[in-house]
């Protein structure tokens, strides 16, 4: 497994990888063609990657949007269970995007964990909420995270941790294999096939989803731009991509291919079920309420 990191000496996070041994695992892919690890439970030693990141100052930003309803059913969990299980023992900021601040719930945050609550219009249309993610996140790591920490992930609120979800998973540039498509052929995969998106690819190496991704901040603003971009020429095209915001990093991963990988454990859905592969749950997704939540 050393071998699998990126060659670039500039990669400060892959060649934490390397010097940390990570293990193969016989029965799943553990490594990307352009040698990026795919991180899976087992691989890693947990304590080398949280004292190596305390040594390298590590902080951590977390991004998670409540608008409209999303509040009310997910923050409070999601929060709360981010204190249980999201990157313990090192600095963490949330960075809680919402329309209604004064509705952020109380949480009491250990040590070394903060919360800033940014105010968002709140758009009619859920698509236009999930795709203008985007610009607020690439605004927020200009205006404050690239002043305060080293890395930022950015998160779908409908989610629950439920396991560790640690530095080993802290990386240059992350992306995350989506738990109904990884073990599924490519032909599969649900990119956006229309030629007059500039989210239109082929075919790609992964299904990433869009529910979590992170890196370091400059590569997270680059990545945030890029799919803004997009975005907005889309809607000056009149159209949309197939899976909105989703489609576009797709896109992007493909173009930049990510330094480091998650497995579906950290983002797994139980109705699913058993898979022999998946020896730890580290975050679920919640039940979905598309009826009532995505009603304006
Ligand atoms: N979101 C929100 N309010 C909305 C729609 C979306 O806060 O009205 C945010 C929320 O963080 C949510 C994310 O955008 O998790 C993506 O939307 P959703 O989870 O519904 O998409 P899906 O997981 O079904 O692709
Ligand atoms: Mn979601």
């Amino acid at each position: 497994m050393e071998k699998c990191h990126s060659e670039s000496e500039t990669n400060l996070d892959s060649s934490v990888d390397a010097s940390l041994n990570l293990q193969s695992r016989p029965d799943v892919q553990t490594c990307t063609y352009w040698k990026a690890a795919i991180i899976w439970e087992g691989m890693f030693d947990p304590r080398l990657y949280d004292e190596m990141h305390k040594m390298k100052g590590s902080s951590v930003a977390l991004t998670v949007f409540a608008v409209g309803r999303y509040l009310d059913a997910y923050l409070h969990t999601f929060l709360n269970s981010a204190e249980q299980h999201f990157m313990v023992g090192l600095p963490v900021t949330y960075y809680v995007f919402t329309d209604m601040p004064e509705k952020v719930p109380n949480i009491k945050l250990s040590p070394l964990r903060s919360m800033k609550v940014i105010k968002v219009e709140k758009n009619s249309r859920w698509q236009d909420v999930s795709m203008m993610r985007m610009k607020s996140i690439s605004d927020v790591i200009e205006s404050d995270i690239r002043h305060h920490c080293t890395h930022v992930f950015c998160f779908d609120v409908d989610q629950v941790f439920t396991g560790r979800f640690g530095s080993e998973a802290l990386g240059d540039s992350v992306a995350l294999l989506h738990a109904h498509y990884y073990h599924l052929p490519k032909y599969f995969y649900t990119y956006d096939r229309n030629p007059n998106s500039k989210a239109y690819m082929e075919t790609g190496d992964f299904y990433y989803h869009a529910a979590i991704f992170g890196g370091s901040w400059k590569n997270v603003k680059a990545l945030t731009e890029a799919c803004y971009q997009g975005i907005m020429e889309d809607k000056q095209n009149n159209v949309e991509a197939l899976w909105h915001d989703e489609s576009h990093l797709n896109k992007y991963m493909l173009l930049h291919k990510p330094s480091k990988v998650l497995s579906p454990e950290y983002c797994w859905d139980t109705s699913i079920g058993f898979r022999r592969d998946i020896q730890v749950t580290r975050l679920l997704w919640a039940p979905k309420y598309y009826d009532t939540l995505r009603t304006p």
